[in-house]
């Protein structure tokens, strides 16, 4: 008795990024449109020839849908008025 240690910690310091880490970052990669060369799927700009890589989905821009998601929640606001 007494040499049972409940502090051996389990998962305290895990080496290494954690699988949610990994995910969130994701792992896609890519074809630059500029060079051709792989790239991160969420690169805003390519790390070979630093040209600016678009949308790949044609999808608006973040703030453009955060003020529209203002916007409806705005307008279903008013309505429940
Ligand atoms: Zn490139």
């Amino acid at each position: 008795m007494g040499d049972f240690d409940p502090d051996i910690g389990e998962g305290l310091d895990p080496d290494g990024p954690s699988a949610e880490d990994l995910d969130r970052f994701g792992s896609e990669f890519i074809a630059c449109p500029n060079c051709g060369k792989d790239i991160y799927d969420q690169a805003e700009i390519c790390t070979h020839c630093g040209q600016a890589v678009e949308e790949k989905s044609g999808l608006p821009p973040l703030w453009v849908m955060i003020v529209l998601a203002m916007v409806v929640f705005a307008v279903l606001f008013f309505l429940t008025l």
